[in-house]
């Protein structure tokens, strides 16, 4: 047993001890067989939330209706949920509340995707009663139970199947494909934030061509918010290099395949955070004057290192180029500038207007404009003494 796993086998030790079952389970066990990182263990357990706080001293209420609480030990938190099945779905959303039960197999039953039903014990041991290993050994991702009736009771499972194809290149077996085309339309009943967090997931996952070809393939993305709904972005995505990027990259791709008119607008359908927006924003019009022409020292400068490189990615898939290079060079060349923030400037507004003795106006930002660029082409050095005989001679003050 390795990390994170065994920092939380005191966890399930102790849940034992009180004479409770508790296992690993979900994606940490899956992708433990997959032999890929483990960011953080799921445990489930036979014990209520009740019990669970009668043998733990310190615990966290984090979704305590449907049976999750964070146990916390040692500074670290150990997300601990107890066996449930989901009965009443209504409206083709998750129930809103649930029923506790004792038996292991019970709970697995409930979970979408056999590979993401696989049990492990403190030992290594499985208890796998859908077959999600050879689901694991085949590449395959197959609904727990009828396709039909997994997806009718929660159709965010439709975005989490496409989600998994992104992430893994695991292919669909055949029933479970079929019954995402033949349910697509019921993701308009779940919330947004949902969807957005397996959109983010599966934009920054590898396979995201696979998954966007399942997307249409389906009629799913007539049912996203925006941009990824239409298909002409996801068409064009898939013409290019799109393996590599990641999330951020790609809404940037979007905006740019999409040539919408509002492009905030469109994000915010998503809705982004508004910083991310103004960012995404801004970098698309950086993007437009990449594809006019090379950077400038000076565009470089007010476009900003991370801005910059996030554009200079996207501009070279859109080359059909790969990126790296590019990047490197960008970030060698950002690395050169004379300053690479405004208050790095060795003259200020107040300078200006000491040097002038005139009324301040729209002109001091417009000689501090001129001075950047004047330090950034190197006509000029960033020294305030320096800057201000260079003013005198461009006979500018
Ligand atoms: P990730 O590695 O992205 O966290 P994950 O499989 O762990 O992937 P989570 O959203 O963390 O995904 O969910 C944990 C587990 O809970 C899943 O592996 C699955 O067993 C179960 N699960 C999550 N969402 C659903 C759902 N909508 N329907 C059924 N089971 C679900
Ligand atoms: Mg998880």
């Amino acid at each position: 047993m390795k990390e994170p796993f065994l920092s939380a086998l005191p966890i399930i030790e102790d849940i034992q001890e009180a004479g409770y079952e508790a296992y690993f389970v979900g994606g940490s066990v899956r992708d433990f067989l997959l032999g890929k990182d483990i960011h953080d263990v799921d445990i489930a357990t036979s014990a209520t939330p009740a019990e669970l706080k009668a043998i733990f001293p310190k615990t966290v209420d984090v979704g305590i209706a449907h049976g999750t609480i964070i146990v916390i030990r040692n500074g670290q938190g150990f997300e601990v949920t107890t066996y449930r099945t989901e009965t009443e779905y209504k409206d083709y959303r998750r129930p809103e509340s649930v029923s506790f039960v004792r038996q292991l197999t019970e709970d697995l039953k409930r979970r979408d995707f056999t590979m993401n039903a696989i049990a492990m014990d403190k030992n290594g041991s499985l208890v796998d009663p859908f077959d999600g290993q050879k689901a694991l050994k085949d590449k395959v991702i197959e609904t727990v139970g009828s396709a039909d009736e997994r997806f009718q009771e929660d159709a965010l499972r439709l975005m989490r199947a496409v989600r998994f194809v992104s992430q893994l290149g695991f292919r669909l077996e055949p029933e479970t494909e079929k019954a995402i085309e033949v349910h697509a339309h019921l993701l308009q009943h779940i919330a947004l934030e949902r969807v957005m967090s397996e959109m983010v997931k599966m934009l920054d996952g590898p396979h995201k061509a696979e998954a966007f070809q399942i997307l249409l393939k389906s009629g799913l993305y007539q049912y996203l918010p925006s941009l990824f709904s239409e298909r002409d972005v996801l068409l064009t995505s898939l013409d290019y290099g799109v393996s590599t990027l990641n999330e951020n990259q790609m809404w940037l791709l979007a905006l740019h395949f999409s040539n919408t008119a509002d492009s905030a607008g469109q994000l915010k359908k998503w809705k982004l955070p508004a910083k991310k927006i103004k960012a995404l924003v801004r970098a698309l019009d950086f993007l437009k004057q990449r594809i006019d022409h090379d950077w400038t020292a000076y565009h470089l400068f007010t476009a900003g290192r991370d801005s910059a490189v996030l554009v200079e990615t996207v501009y070279q898939v859109i080359q059909h180029r790969p990126a790296d290079s590019f990047v490197k060079r960008i970030n060698d060349n950002f690395d050169k500038l004379a300053i690479k923030a405004r208050d790095q400037l060795a003259v200020t507004g107040d300078d200006l207007l000491i040097w002038a003795d005139a009324p301040g106006g729209p002109w001091v930002k417009e000689l501090l404009e001129s001075i950047i660029k004047a330090v950034l082409d190197g006509a000029v050095a960033n020294d305030k003494q320096e800057i201000r005989r260079w003013i005198k001679t461009c006979g500018l003050l």
